[in-house]
């Protein structure tokens, strides 16, 4: 089948190649990321394979399907950046991969957790520097924390099997409970009971209508003074100013971000030589206890290898007529 692929880096390419040795697909790669101004490009093409930080709104399914896409093939878990509805009004099929390796995401959380704690990335630079003070340096027994969990499905229950390993105590947040979390003596509880016990809380819930910011002035003021926070999910879980007030009050003590709401005019690309214009993330750049990466928690050669290999055959089963287990639809949505 012929596909444009967006948003596509020398990694992708790499993985996407080597996967498709097996399944002798069209592979056309576009730099740019798929959004209604670029949506031309894949005209011709019967699909798109597209990924987190491409804007798939309902103009672009409509010009997409103009030209002729019959299928939106997702490298991504979360679907949040795709107008299911608009997508089901144009018989437009979206797929995606549901799992990849969410031992990559729940592995780069703890490390973000342990930088923060032992500020690994300030001693990284005083060292490199000749500098070998250890004033300001001070950190914290993670043996004996409790740490919440908000959202406790493949990722946040690995996070908790990690942190189990520290011997942290742990709480949990989620609509539906986990059995691997209740074997291992996690704690279900309230949101705000969790928010008000927790000195960490890493967050794992999707990015829906009913967790968009979640994490807000009101929410925040719930927590511990000096808490942690950590984002590997998706940006918008949090308010981004309202935590940036909390970490001037010093509310937050550490804030630990692989993900930012606005991060679709940032990551991915080097922008070293550009001036900046989102002031609130600068803002954020200026703390000393604030730690970002860009969007990297999923960049393990096991991921990548796993995402090339599903997109593919989610791509390959639609062209077969075959059923299509990674679909997802409003009405899934729904249940
Ligand atoms: P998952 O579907 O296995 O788990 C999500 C959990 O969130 C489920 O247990 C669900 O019941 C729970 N949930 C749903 N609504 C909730 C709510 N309102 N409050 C609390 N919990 C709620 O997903 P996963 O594979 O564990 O991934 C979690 C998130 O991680 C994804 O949604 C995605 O946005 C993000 N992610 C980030 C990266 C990265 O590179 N940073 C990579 C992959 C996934």
């Amino acid at each position: 089948m012929k596909v444009a692929v967006f948003s596509t880096k020398s990694y992708d390419r790499e993985f996407l190649d080597t996967a498709n040795a097996k399944h002798g697909h069209e592979l056309v790669y576009f730099e740019p990321h798929l959004k209604e101004e670029t949506s031309l490009l894949a005209s011709g093409f019967e699909a798109v394979c597209a990924f987190v930080n491409d804007r798939i709104d309902a103009p672009t399914v409509d010009k997409l399907a103009d030209g002729g896409v019959r299928l939106i093939a997702l490298r991504s878990a979360g679907f949040n950046h795709v107008d299911l509805a608009a997508a089901k009004k144009r018989n437009v099929i979206v797929v995606r991969v549901p799992a990849y390796s969410p031992y990559a995401v729940a592995e780069h959380t703890v490390g973000l957790i342990l930088s923060l704690n032992r500020k690994i990335h300030r001693s990284y630079n005083r060292v490199r520097e000749g500098n070998f003070s250890i004033e300001g340096l001070l950190g914290f027994d993670m043996h004996g924390r409790t740490v919440g969990i908000v959202g406790t499905g493949k990722i946040g229950a690995l996070v908790a099997n990690i942190l189990n390993g520290f011997g942290c105590q742990l709480l949990a947040y989620d609509v539906f409970s986990n059995p691997d979390c209740a074997a291992l003596g996690i704690k279900y509880v309230s949101l705000p009971q969790l928010l008000a016990a927790s000195d960490i809380i890493t967050l794992h819930c999707p990015l829906m209508p009913e967790t968009h910011h979640i994490i807000n002035e009101e929410t925040l003021g719930q927590m511990k003074t000096g808490v942690m926070l950590i984002n590997t999910s998706r940006g918008a879980l949090i308010d981004t100013k309202a935590a940036i007030a909390a970490l001037k009050s010093g509310k937050i003590g550490y804030l630990g971000l692989d993900v930012y709401e606005q991060e679709q005019d940032l990551f991915f690309d080097n922008l070293s030589e550009k001036v900046i214009q989102d002031d609130v993330f600068e803002r954020l750049l200026t703390f000393p206890n604030v730690l970002i990466t860009g969007h990297q928690a999923f960049f393990t050669k096991n991921a990548l290898s796993s995402i090339a290999e599903t997109t593919l055959t989610n791509i390959s089963d639609f062209e077969q007529g075959l059923s299509l287990k990674n679909a997802v639809s409003v009405e899934l949505l729904k249940s």
